[in-house]
């Protein structure tokens, strides 16, 4: 390991502002004198735009959606397991308590929901492992029936799954479905269903094993009859590597 690659590893961690303060000094100091780590992460800062730390935020309502995605971003850095669980369960508790707060208050239904918000806690703790790893993001909007929502995709070229989040989705019509595609060199294949009753909706993806090079994603609306092997309904949203 050269000492440069200490400077190429924490240059998220620079942009994310999770550097302890030594290491920031150390960090800057270089930036003035490296336009290879400079341009690096001017194009990081770019890509996090839309984040509240961004100069430019956009697409993302306040809220859940902008606290959870705070909460995985931020546990970005060596220090993202001390992070990442107070991260995960608060967003956990919040997205309980809206149940809570309805006065769902049958045995039956709260042990449901406690079990719902294991998955989702489960499904946080995964998403923060790999966003802690992921080193592009890819966002864009979604305007579904004149509601705003945005799709965000972790790509990890280490492990070669992409994390997605997706939020502010209102319910699919009633015999429709939201369906995510990998826009690949062949042809598109389907990714996996989205269910807009969880928000965000958020899943974990292999790369596709046909198909070939995956060049974007896609987010449709689809019939319920249609067989996932082609979008025939509405583009929602398109996202180009
Ligand atoms: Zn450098």
């Amino acid at each position: 390991m050269s000492a440069h690659d200490w400077f190429v590893e924490h240059r998220m961690d620079y942009v994310a502002r999770t550097l302890e303060e030594s290491e920031l000094r150390t960090f800057q100091d270089h930036l003035a004198r490296c336009p290879e780590c400079a341009g690096e992460v001017a194009s990081i800062e770019r890509d996090l735009a839309w984040l509240p730390m961004g100069a430019a935020p956009v697409a993302l309502r306040p809220g859940l959606s902008r606290r959870l995605a705070e909460g995985v971003l931020e546990t970005r850095g060596r220090r993202w397991m001390r992070r990442a669980m107070p991260a995960a369960m608060a967003a956990s508790l919040l997205l309980g308590a809206a149940g809570w707060l309805a006065g769902r208050l049958e045995t039956e239904r709260l042990a449901r929901e406690l079990q719902e918000r294991d998955r989702r806690l489960a499904a946080l703790t995964d998403t923060v492992s790999i966003t802690r790893g992921a080193d592009r993001v890819l966002q864009a909007s979604i305007d579904m029936d004149g509601r705003e929502g945005g799709i965000l995709i972790f790509d990890d070229s280490a492990t070669h799954r992409w994390n997605v989040v997706i939020h502010g989705l209102p319910p699919a019509p009633a015999g429709q479905v939201y369906r995510f595609w990998f826009i690949c060199e062949e042809k598109m294949v389907p990714g996996a269903e989205v269910s807009a009753g969880a928000n965000p909706a958020l899943f974990t993806l292999p790369m596709p094993p046909e198909g070939g090079k995956v060049m974007g994603a896609a987010l449709t609306v689809e019939s319920l009859a249609t067989p996932p092997m082609e979008p025939r309904g509405r583009t929602l949203a398109e996202l180009m590597l």
